[in-house]
């Protein structure tokens, strides 16, 4: 049963109030596995009831199954959500940072979520791209999508930090998601991109804060990115909270909550339970006793991060996948 009321923050200049807890539509498109679409239904209208109000899609997830689906969903309640997709990623290697697919692909989005605009656009995982063409095409194409008032908002995406960071610094965006970097597992969004947030006065929106299932009881899944010592740790960090009594997905969700710098964090949720999970805990404090023993487990894989994208776009930390 949902219990805790639900906290707003500002999403920067955009003046959205958006629900700290957002609602990340990618297992609609089956990314961690099958799922029962009536349970995903059920779990959209259980994160609106809970007060969720920030729902992110893209038409990569599930290969257009997920904004499918979520459009499915939210007929009839598009006006009391603030509905964020992507576009430029269509498949695992399939990516078109050109104004022209960038026009098409917001016209299909919009078809499949089965409204006339979207609030927030976003180019989807900018590392893909050279810098000169997200700058010089894709972002100039989302622009024109708001002047057509088929958006409101424009944002990028992505997973290393420092190029989401020069990107943001020579762009007029509104908005910046970065994935698996302000959680448990690692925290480089605070220190790159949050000083850079409050100048502009950027949204930062930050998504998978269980590090995509590493910081869950279930584990990750078999594609998962992480090097193995990452996984290990996050497994050995949930056992000790699991012999404490707490899911650790709790104490992830209570770490990053608790970061105001990030208007709302993107958990993927397709069942019921994890939108009572993920809401339960707003409002709440960490254990603190709890938080430094996992802090101290995964201390010696703080912040390791692994190579996405272009190489010229990489973090310079960054290691190879799963190595
Ligand atoms: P996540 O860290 O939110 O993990 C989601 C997984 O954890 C799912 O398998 C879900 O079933 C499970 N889960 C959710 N709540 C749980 C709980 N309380 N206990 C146990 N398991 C739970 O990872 P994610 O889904 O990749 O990220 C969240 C959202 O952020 C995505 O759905 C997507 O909308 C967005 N995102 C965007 C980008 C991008 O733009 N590049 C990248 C990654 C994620």
């Amino acid at each position: 049963m949902v219990v805790a009321e639900m906290i707003y923050r500002v999403l920067g200049k955009t003046g959205l109030k958006v629900s700290v807890v957002g609602y990340g539509a990618s297992p609609l498109g089956a990314e961690f596995g099958a799922i029962d679409p009536a349970e995903g239904k059920r779990a959209v209208d259980t994160a609106i009831a809970a007060g969720i109000n920030y729902f992110d899609v893209a038409p990569y997830y599930g290969r257009t199954l997920a904004e499918a689906r979520l459009g499915e969903f939210l007929e009839g309640k598009r006006k009391s959500v603030v509905l964020a997709t992507k576009c430029a990623r269509y498949d695992v290697k399939g990516f078109d940072f050109s104004q022209k697919r960038i026009l098409a692909s917001i016209d299909e989005s919009l078809k499949r979520l089965r409204t006339d605009w979207v609030d927030v656009f976003q180019v989807h995982d900018v590392e893909y791209g050279t810098n000169k063409q997200v700058l010089d095409e894709a972002i100039p194409a989302c622009q024109k999508v708001v002047k057509a008032g088929k958006a409101r908002f424009v944002g990028i995406t992505g997973y290393p930090v420092h190029n989401l960071k020069r990107l943001a610094e020579q762009a007029e965006v509104d908005t910046i998601l970065t994935y698996c970097r302000y959680n448990l597992l690692d925290t480089a969004a605070e220190e790159v991109l949050v000083p850079l947030a409050k100048e502009r006065k950027l949204g930062l929106i930050n998504a998978s804060p269980l590090h995509m299932r590493a910081l869950t009881n279930t584990g990750v899944p078999e594609w998962h990115p992480a090097p193995a010592r990452v996984v290990e740790a996050a497994t050995k960090a949930a056992a000790h909270c699991k012999s404490k009594g707490v899911d650790i997905a709790d104490l992830a969700m209570q770490f990053v909550l608790a970061n105001e710098a990030f208007a709302t964090t993107l958990v993927g949720m397709s069942k019921v339970r994890h939108v009572e999970s993920n809401v339960k805990v707003v409002g709440t404090k960490a254990d603190p006793t709890l938080l430094a023993e996992v802090m101290e487990i995964l201390e010696p894989v703080m912040n390791v991060c692994w190579r996405e994208g272009l190489p010229e776009n990489d973090d310079p930390n960054a290691v190879d996948k799963r190595s």
